[in-house]
């Protein structure tokens, strides 16, 4: 099973959905806490999914058990936090759920994979679901993630 990533950055509205529709996605699964952003107006939760809907791609926030603030990064160690450990786990096991129908994309803001949460989310992914987790750069080419 292939999971894909990105995170849209500075990106206009318009490379971003060339982006999803080169890998053949069709559901964006939206990791951010807040699903806004003041300087991508476009990428709103209230424009956001109707821009999606009408490229034929499905939209599901899960800011809320896949957020940034659930997970913790130093150097090349990450984990979950124990309080909120079993939450985070039933929103990976729902993203696994959808990837077996559709071709998910988990999407953040960041630019840098190795910098944003969803690099913490490929791990578990990878390790404990036994995906294959791709991110998806700038210019549309999809990087496979391995472990190290
Ligand atoms: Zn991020």
């Amino acid at each position: 099973m292939k999971i894909f990533m990105t995170g849209y950055s500075n990106l206009p509205e318009k490379e971003f959905i060339e982006n999803l529709k080169q890998n053949g996605i069709t559901m964006v699964i939206d990791i951010r806490e807040r699903p806004y952003s003041r300087f991508q107006k476009w990428t709103s939760i209230k424009k956001l999914p109707d821009i999606l809907y009408k490229h034929g791609i499905k939209y599901r926030w899960m800011g809320g058990s896949l957020g940034g603030s659930l997970f913790w990064k130093e150097g090349d160690e990450c984990g979950l936090f124990k309080e909120t450990e079993q939450k985070v786990f039933l929103g990976l096991e729902k993203v696994v759920d959808c990837a077996r129908e559709e071709t998910v994309c988990l999407m953040c803001a960041c630019g840098d994979f190795d910098r944003c949460h969803r690099s913490v989310i490929a791990t578990f992914l990878i390790s404990d679901f036994g995906t294959d987790v791709y991110d998806i750069d700038k210019t549309g080419a999809a990087q496979k993630v391995s472990l190290t």
